[in-house]
């Protein structure tokens, strides 16, 4: 699979990038694979400050599928990364608050896809969640397995070692453009004036990713788009406490002895963010504060400790990944545009990319609905559940 002379080029080397290439190798490709890296201290990677949450609750069953592949993982990541792997791998369940009960055929789905989603209604969530209120609530979804949080920068670690022990060479530099001739990408060109050959190139630059190939004249619909993460302190114990969406749009789940939590800005406060890091206070203070106050009492007397930003890769076109070949440049792969799901999919999406090189095609998960030929074809495959 793959012949010795030929060579994978992956741009980013976080945690998309990096499951692609660990999985080229597990795979048995016998090339070269370099992931080029920006910056690899990865401070400002979207992986770094991701609040490294998994569900399984997702409107496109595929979306689904895919988490259920990282949850297997990452119980198991002993198996798959050697006995000193802790992720830290907490599996508790996503608590989704609704204000519709139209979602019996969702959770259906999710089930049926292999999710363990149950629905509770509000007798049934104050008898699990006693500490809740449930005024405006129709009813919430809970996962009951196969979702948590676990520590994304760990993972990232994990994976890029068992990479570079497996034969993958990191380098760094900043790809300014992609090559091409007769139709084929040929490789990459980098800001210092540098050129890599190769048979295959992976964009996975997460947020930047757009900027990768616009010299090619193709407009990637990811765009960077900040999302704020604040540490609080409340009285309210978070043992046993979910990842907890609000009907509100806010969410809250355990983090050490606290909590962290946010909340999306209003479509018209949310440009796109390029070198912009700071965090926007503004949203603790006239949104989230309130808003767990109402919905958790105890929460009155919280206080907020820290507070960090980072950018979700928005794909402005369905909220999906874009996962597969270019529909002209067949040998250009993107695997971006996760919209805040990156982490969460990481596993499934590097695993597929490293099937369509080595084989032509996917082998254990079809997807085939995140192509890139959707976006030129203008069919979108819309994900509703983004948070
Ligand atoms: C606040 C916040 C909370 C989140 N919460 C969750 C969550 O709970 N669960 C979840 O699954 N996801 C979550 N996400 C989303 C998740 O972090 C991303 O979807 C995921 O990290 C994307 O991984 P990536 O490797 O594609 O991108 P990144 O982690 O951003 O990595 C891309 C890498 O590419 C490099 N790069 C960029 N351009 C170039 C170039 N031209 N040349 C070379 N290198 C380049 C960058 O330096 C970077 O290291 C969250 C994100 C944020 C910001």
């Amino acid at each position: 699979m793959g012949k010795d002379s030929e060579t994978v080029v992956i741009v980013g080397g976080a945690i998309v990038g990096s499951f692609t290439a660990y999985f080229l190798r597990k795979q048995g490709f016998q090339g070269q694979v370099k992931v080029v890296e920006l910056d690899p201290s990865y401070q400002r990677s979207s992986t770094a400050l991701s609040a490294a949450a998994i569900r399984t609750q997702f409107g496109c069953d595929f979306n689904t599928r895919i988490c259920l592949f990282a949850a297997d993982m990452f119980r198991n990541i002993k198996s798959w990364f050697g006995p000193q792997a802790d992720i830290g791998f907490k599996e508790h369940g996503y608590l989704i608050l609704r204000d519709s009960a139209d979602v019996k055929q969702m959770v259906e789905a999710q089930n049926a896809a292999g999710a363990d989603v149950s629905i509770l209604y509000p007798d049934d969530l104050v008898k699990r969640f006693p500490w809740i209120s449930t005024e405006g609530v129709t009813c919430g979804t809970f996962g009951n397995r196969h979702e948590g949080w676990f520590d994304a920068w760990t993972l990232m670690r994990e994976v890029q070692s068992a990479a570079k022990i497996l034969g993958v060479e990191y380098l760094q530099g900043e790809v300014a453009s992609v090559t091409t001739r007769n139709g084929n990408a040929t490789g990459v060109s980098l800001s210092d004036g540098s050129q890599l050959q190769a048979d295959w190139v992976v964009v996975a630059a997460g947020a930047l990713s757009a900027r990768v190939t616009r010299s090619l004249g193709i407009s990637l619909p990811v765009v960077p788009r900040k999302r704020t993460v604040f540490n609080i302190q409340t009285p309210q114990s978070n043992s046993a406490f979910p990842m907890l969406f609000d009907t509100s749009g806010t969410w809250i789940r355990p983090e050490g002895e606290g909590f962290i939590c946010g909340i999306a800005p209003d479509p018209e406060n949310d440009p796109d963010a390029y070198d912009d890091f700071e965090p926007d206070y503004d949203l603790f203070e006239e949104k989230i504060w309130m808003n767990l106050a109402k919905r958790v009492p105890a929460f009155e007397s919280l206080r907020m400790t820290a507070a960090w930003a980072g950018h979700y890769e928005i794909n402005t076109f369905d909220h999906n990944g874009i996962v597969g070949p270019h529909d002209e440049i067949k040998n250009l792969m993107f695997a971006t545009g996760f919209s805040g799901h990156g982490v969460m999919q990481a596993p499934a999406v590097g695993r597929g990319i490293a099937e369509l090189i080595c084989t032509g095609d996917y082998q254990s998960l079809d997807l085939k609905p995140l192509g890139y030929d959707r976006i030129t074809k203008n069919i979108p495959v819309i994900e509703n559940s983004v948070y």
